[in-house]
């Protein structure tokens, strides 16, 4: 069994990290005292830079090897927006509802709402980068939220494959096809031989 140390104070993607661990001989546990490390400062300028960033800085607090994520969603009438802003999109006090309604009113009007999610993740050991693996999912940004699962942008990310949003979606069905569950599988495939 392969403990890996996660760092992440949002617990909508602990929990979408741990369905992973389904048969995988892993266990996926919060880095010890997460929340009273020094923040990181994310100013990277693409998801790889700031889950790299995270890695190392949240790594040299834990013994054995730890990953971080950057993700966000990536709206193409927004040029590529809010991008690796998406948890800060409307402000330094952003709420996911704030975040959406910000999106919505960006949107007002538009047609071509084209968007995906896109999501790094950057494992470290003893101070050594081990590997970084990208995820993506195309999409739709919907008129109105549907559903009320998940967390930040799901309600109004229509996913084609799922013929609904994230937030309608149950958690393994959106796990299955996310960005944040590619980039898992990757780091997993590249980590258990066989
Ligand atoms: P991070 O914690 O810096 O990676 O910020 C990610 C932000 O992007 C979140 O706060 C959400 O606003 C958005 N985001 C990333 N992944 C998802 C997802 O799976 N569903 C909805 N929003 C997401």
């Amino acid at each position: 069994m392969i403990r890996l140390y996660c760092a992440s104070g949002n617990p909508g993607k602990l929990r979408e990290f741990r369905l992973a661990a389904g048969n995988a001989p892993v266990e996926i546990e919060l880095a010890p005292h997460f929340k009273q490390l020094e923040p990181c400062v994310e100013d990277g300028q693409t998801f790889e830079a700031n889950a790299i960033l995270k890695a190392r800085h949240y790594g040299q607090h834990v013994a054995g090897p730890l990953f971080a994520d950057d993700s966000g969603l990536e709206v193409d009438a927004l040029n590529g927006a809010p991008g690796v802003h998406s948890a800060r999109f409307s402000g330094p006090n952003s709420t996911d509802e704030s975040n959406n309604r910000l999106l919505l009113e960006k949107l007002r009007n538009v047609t071509g709402r084209t968007a995906r999610f896109v999501c790094a993740i950057a494992l470290v050991e003893a101070g050594v980068l081990r590997g970084v693996w990208r995820g993506a999912v195309e999409g739709a940004i919907l008129h109105e939220p549907r559903g009320d699962g998940g967390f930040g942008y799901d309600p109004l990310f229509f996913c084609p494959q799922l013929s609904c949003t994230f937030g309608e979606a149950g958690a393994s069905e959106k796990f299955a096809v996310s960005h944040r569950g590619q980039a898992l599988r990757a780091m997993l495939a590249a980590l258990i031989p066989g």
